[in-house]
């Protein structure tokens, strides 16, 4: 996927600012190519994990995103200890929504955040490639 560097450092603000819960959001777009950030709640918010709360999916998906002619095309949260790299909370939770492109911002090295991207399917963990302009 296609993404500009902007949006990497708002996804970075924003788990920043949510610290020291995970900060989570849905990224709108179309062709492969990331557009639009949206912040959303943490349902649970927690240090450890994370649920995009409902109403604002809802909200986001059918009224923001529909309103921009964007699709959702990836879905992004925060690891604040560890690596950018899909927990087995995570892999559990993306079974509902397994055609998704999961992007994990991790503040565990505060100085340099890292997001990596990655599909989460049938259980299986496969990094994607995030192409930042
Ligand atoms: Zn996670």
């Amino acid at each position: 996927m296609r993404i500009a560097q902007s949006l990497i450092e708002e996804m970075v603000a924003h788990a920043r600012e949510d610290l020291p819960n995970e900060c989570c959001g849905l990224i709108g777009g179309g062709a492969g190519e990331a557009r639009a950030l949206y912040r959303a709640r943490n349902a649970f918010a927690s240090p450890f994990s994370y649920r995009v709360d409902p109403a604002d999916q809802y909200r986001i998906i059918e009224k923001e995103m529909r309103e921009g002619g964007e699709e959702l095309v990836a879905i992004y949260h925060s690891h604040t200890k560890s690596a950018a790299y899909p927990s087995q909370t995570d892999l559990n939770e993306a079974v509902s929504w397994p055609e998704q492109l999961y992007l994990i911002v991790s503040l565990q090295d505060s100085e340099a955040p890292e997001v990596k991207a990655f599909w989460l399917k049938d259980g299986k963990i496969a990094e994607a490639e995030l192409v930042v302009e």
